[in-house]
């Protein structure tokens, strides 16, 4: 074991991957969240596996990192994923004529696809809309929200990793513009103590940027929450899209059986304060039933509602148009503040990609040549967390 600690903070998909990335790489590393595993938005994300091809029109930079890590998490995490694949469905004139960038969209970024004519999509698929124009098949997949992580948590903790939830950061260890390690509040006790660190990864996806205030440093982030609605029954086994830019109420994601409809869009200034508009979920049902008409009376589950950590600043492009891409900021070279790295954006999809950028940053900054084999191993099962 390498004689490194790193400190982790935030316990959602990206949080889990890093710490299984840092481990895997031979350092001594700590992850603390302030609630349970993936209580953020890891746990509430809508659960497509995606190809790519939603971002393939307009964000290629996105379509390109999904389609790579989708193909590599169906190697390394496959109990965590139902491989149904996806429909983008073409409803009406305009989504017939979005057909064609959307082809051409997907080649660009090598994402596979079959157009198939309406007879061909409803014999897969036949309480779609049978007015459909035509769809195109894609690899997207469901997602197990909960497992995919898992599978990370399970192999780091074999590995030595030290993962302790409830474990709130409320402060940073630092003296002369360099971050030594962070001051933890035990939720389950009430005590405070310090953790020292040679360096933290803050990982905290929407809440990135309340974090790294903490140590006089500066993030990016729009927190950009969206509504999903879950209705009892399993109404298709393929993901469904609808084949227009993106938009409200377009993704129907069978999840065991369940269907979830999603989602919405719009930028807060606060994580923790994101509602539950009702026109919202009147939205879902509306749109999701132009895709399959069934969803209108579909018996309710739930609803809620979940953030995306997307980067921007205030004032710039908001919600839809900002890009689902990722980034890790060195905050030495953003801020002057040493010994801090934040990873931010991406997606479910891209969880492993972001780690592996995120401990590349970790390995050049303590002057490490370690190649990342992330892709390569097959994690333990979800399973193995708790044993
Ligand atoms: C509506 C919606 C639908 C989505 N659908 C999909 C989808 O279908 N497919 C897909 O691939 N992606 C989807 N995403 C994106 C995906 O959910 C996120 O990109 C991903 O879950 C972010 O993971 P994360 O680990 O970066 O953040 P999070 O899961 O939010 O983890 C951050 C963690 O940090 C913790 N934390 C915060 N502050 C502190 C602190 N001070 N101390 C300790 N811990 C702290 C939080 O409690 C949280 O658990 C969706 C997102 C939204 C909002």
């Amino acid at each position: 074991m390498l004689d490194y600690h790193i400190i982790v903070i935030g316990g959602g998909g990206t949080g889990a991957a890093v710490i299984h990335d840092l481990t895997q790489r031979g350092f001594k590393a700590t992850l603390v969240e302030r609630g349970e595993l993936t209580s953020g938005t890891t746990g509430r994300h809508h659960g497509l596996l995606h190809s790519g091809g939603r971002y393939a029109v307009k964000d290629q930079e996105s379509a390109i990192e999904c389609i790579e890590e989708n193909m590599i998490l169906r190697k390394i995490a496959p109990e965590a994923l139902e491989l149904n694949e996806g429909l983008f469905v073409a409803i009406t004139d305009e989504d017939e004529a979005y057909a064609e960038a959307f082809l051409s969209g997907c080649e660009e970024c090598h994402i596979p696809t079959r157009t198939l004519t309406p007879k061909q999509t409803l014999e897969l698929e036949p309480k779609l809309n049978p007015k459909l124009r035509l769809a195109v098949q894609v690899p997207d997949g469901t997602i197990d929200a909960w497992r995919l992580p898992l599978h990370f948590f399970a192999t780091a903790k074999h590995r030595g990793a030290d993962i302790r939830t409830y474990a709130e950061v409320i402060g940073f260890l630092q003296q002369g513009g360099v971050v030594s390690g962070v001051r933890v509040r035990d939720h389950r006790t009430n005590q405070e103590y310090d953790l020292k660190g040679d360096l933290v990864v803050n990982a905290t996806g929407a809440w990135a940027e309340k974090v790294t205030a903490m140590a006089n440093a500066d993030v990016p982030i729009r927190p950009s929450p969206g509504v999903m609605v879950a209705v009892r029954g399993r109404y298709h086994n393929m993901v469904l899209n609808r084949l227009h830019a993106s938009g409200d109420g377009d993704i129907i994601v069978p999840q065991r059986n369940l269907s979830v409809i999603g989602t919405s869009s719009w930028v807060v200034d606060d994580p923790d304060k994101l509602g539950l508009p009702e026109d919202h979920i009147q939205a879902m049902f509306k749109y999701g039933s132009e895709m399959v008409p069934t969803i209108k009376d579909a018996p309710f589950r739930a609803a809620w509602s979940a953030a995306r950590p997307l980067i921007g600043s205030k004032g710039e492009d908001e919600g839809r148009e900002l890009s689902r891409t990722f980034k890790c900021f060195d905050h030495k070279e953003r801020d002057g503040v040493e010994g801090l790295v934040t990873i931010s954006g991406g997606k479910a999809t891209t969880l492993r990609g972001m780690a592996e950028t995120t401990v590349n940053v970790v390995c050049q900054k303590l002057g490490l040549d370690i190649p990342c084999r992330t892709k390569e191993e097959v994690l333990l099962p979800y399973r193995a967390y708790y044993n």
